[in-house]
């Protein structure tokens, strides 16, 4: 893993997903697969492949003072194009500085990781107006290490849902990207919903596999790797416009039947577009 500090001239930034989003780290040593935020290396350029870098924004916390003088109170996304809580910051702790200071000056929170790092903040988190959410693509354990190698388990993931829960904190689960064809099945979907709740997620959103800049050249390797009968299925429905309104047709179709069987259609929402 290359670890290198950087400068930023602003940290709090306007968002697609939230009035605001806050990325601590460029790069993320998790190194999912299908990781939307590899779109970061076509203005952030890095001789290494997504996953083996990490930049530091070291001054993200002076920065994020700065800008909280003029900022206007909102929603904030912790993080759009990094896993905020991914094995560098138990050393920086510049999320949580951040998110103390953000919670300090009437913002509210969103997050969305796949780490476990994220008990450490529960104490910032508690009775404030915090969204603790954590992603899910399958329960099978050898999936989730092809396709998301240094995350934690999908066990791990939950088992921080339920002290997050116990802690006080509202919570929320990210089932995306079902992976087509691997896990992406009816009952896999209610089995995915039936934790997420048993767990005490208070809403649920649903991603399908979107061909964002950078996904599938890292998508196609895994699959000629490990799934090659695959391969062509995956490219008709990524890339074929009437193969791909057809899967994500069944993909809402499957989420919606599967959670009212898991009797959780009430905290479902399918962003399959
Ligand atoms: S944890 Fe999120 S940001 Fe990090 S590599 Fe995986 S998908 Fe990308």
């Amino acid at each position: 893993m290359i670890v290198r500090e950087s400068v930023c001239k602003t940290i709090l930034n306007r968002g697609g997903l939230s009035d605001y989003t806050l990325n601590c780290y460029t790069g993320c040593s998790h190194a999912c697969v299908y990781c939307y935020a590899r779109f970061m290396q076509r203005f952030h350029p890095h001789d290494e492949p997504w996953g083996q870098f990490v930049d530091v924004k070291v001054n993200a916390v002076e920065v994020l003072k700065r800008q909280l003088r003029r900022a206007t109170p909102g929603r904030v996304f912790i993080s759009s194009a990094c896993d905020a809580w991914q094995p560098i910051e138990a050393q920086w702790r510049l999320t949580r500085r951040c998110c103390e200071l953000l919670l300090e000056h009437g913002f509210s929170l969103g997050t969305l990781t796949k780490s476990t790092l994220i008990r450490r903040d529960f104490d910032v988190f508690a009775g404030r107006p915090v969204r603790l959410g954590v992603t899910l693509t399958t329960l099978d354990r050898r999936l989730q290490q092809l396709w998301e190698p240094a995350a934690a388990t999908a066990e791990d993931r939950l088992s921080v849902l339920r002290d997050a829960q116990q802690a006080g904190i509202e919570t929320s689960v990210m089932l995306g990207p079902l992976l087509p064809f691997l896990s992406d099945s009816e009952t896999q979907i209610e089995e995915l919903l039936r934790r997420a709740a048993e767990c005490g997620a208070k809403q649920v959103w649903v991603d399908a596999l979107n061909p964002r800049p950078r996904v599938w050249p890292a998508v196609a390797e895994l699959l000629r790797a490990e799934f090659p009968s695959l391969l062509p299925q995956y490219r008709r429905m990524l890339f074929d416009p009437a193969a791909r309104a057809e899967y994500l047709s069944q993909i809402r179709t499957r989420v919606m039947a599967a959670a009212r069987r898991a009797n959780v259609a009430d905290r479902v929402t399918a962003c399959v577009y």
